[in-house]
């Protein structure tokens, strides 16, 4: 990491060339697969036996003790998939290069698939990040909250609350203590209301945390989670908007909404929730990280269960 070489691979991520050379063949991908899965060698699900024979590619294994054969994929998101795993591990790159994420018609266009296969493709792998993201550790030390609403512009730059017909927000970021963002977290709420508030504390926030917020009623319920509450009140008016403490939440807010306005035409707000917001903040708390976005996230997708089309399309 110390070369300029790793520094700007680590800012910038994989390039295509990169992503070729690296996993341009199904080998290359099944043995990237294989180390994620069994770094620390292959144990039988049937006997324990830890001595193994290849069948045919590095996709089938057999117990030499008990015959039993495990799938490399078997138990995973990959399963019984029909793409080659190159085109899933370019999904997996395209998937988490830009900050916006991609329709499934670019990512369609780009993999050589047709639209429907790519949006499966992508919901599988949003599901695996979803899955990721659910095991990390709560927020802690000092975070910030604010809220946003998804589905249109805040005309005049105005704070706008609970317009009508957009998805009312929360976001919360872990940050240094000069401020700077670690973690973030997003929540699609019914409303900005204590009840919700109190649920998304409880889940996300670690007792002790100290919550930062404006002035909206709600925020007081993050007490109720073993948190401390201090609210900034910003006032109206000139200094209010030169001097704003969410400065970079809204920076973080403003990217995301430009994202989904810019990439999908309509987001429900299950969908948002189970699908943009969750994958948008995997890549947010990934960010200088980027060298490895890709493992990352095909180890995710090896640790997650299967998920066929009748899931993802059941609450879609
Ligand atoms: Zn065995």
């Amino acid at each position: 990491m110390a070369t300029a070489d790793g520094l700007r691979r680590s800012v910038k991520g994989l390039s295509e060339a990169e992503l070729r050379e690296r996993f341009g063949t199904e080998e290359a991908c099944r043995e990237a697969l294989f180390d994620v899965r069994w770094r620390e060698g292959l144990t039988c699900p049937a006997c324990g036996g830890r001595s193994f024979c290849r069948l045919r590619t590095r996709e089938l294994f057999q117990c030499n003790r008990c015959k039993r054969q495990v799938r490399l994929t078997a138990g995973t998101v990959f399963q019984d998939t029909k793409l080659p795993l190159t085109v899933w591990f370019a999904a997996i790159h395209h998937l988490t290069r830009g900050k916006g994420g991609i329709s499934s018609i670019e990512l369609g266009r780009r993999l050589g698939v047709e639209q429907g296969t790519a949006w499966l493709v992508k919901h599988k792998l949003m599901r695996a990040m979803a899955a990721r993201e659910a095991t990390k550790p709560k927020l802690e030390g000092r975070v910030e909250v604010d809220d946003a609403h998804l589905g249109g512009e805040r005309p005049g730059g105005e704070r706008g609350r609970g317009a009508a017909g957009k998805t009312p927000v929360v976001a919360a970021v872990e940050t240094t203590a000069e401020r700077k963002p670690k973690r973030l977290r997003l929540t699609v709420v019914r409303g900005l209301r204590k009840g919700e508030v109190e649920k998304i504390a409880k889940r996300d926030f670690a007792p002790g945390s100290t919550v930062v917020s404006d002035g909206l009623s709600c925020w007081p319920a993050v007490e109720k989670a073993g948190c401390e509450h201090f609210p900034i009140v910003t006032g109206s008016g000139k200094r209010a908007a030169s001097w704003t403490p969410f400065r970079w939440v809204d920076t973080t807010l403003g990217n995301l909404k430009t994202a989904i306005a810019g990439t999908y035409h309509h987001v429900s707000a299950k969908h948002a929730q189970r699908s943009y917001l969750t994958s948008f903040a995997h890549r947010f708390d990934r960010r200088f990280r980027l060298d490895s976005i890709l493992e990352r996230l095909a180890w995710a997708a090896m640790r997650t269960a299967p998920q066929p089309y009748r899931v993802i399309t059941a609450d879609a």
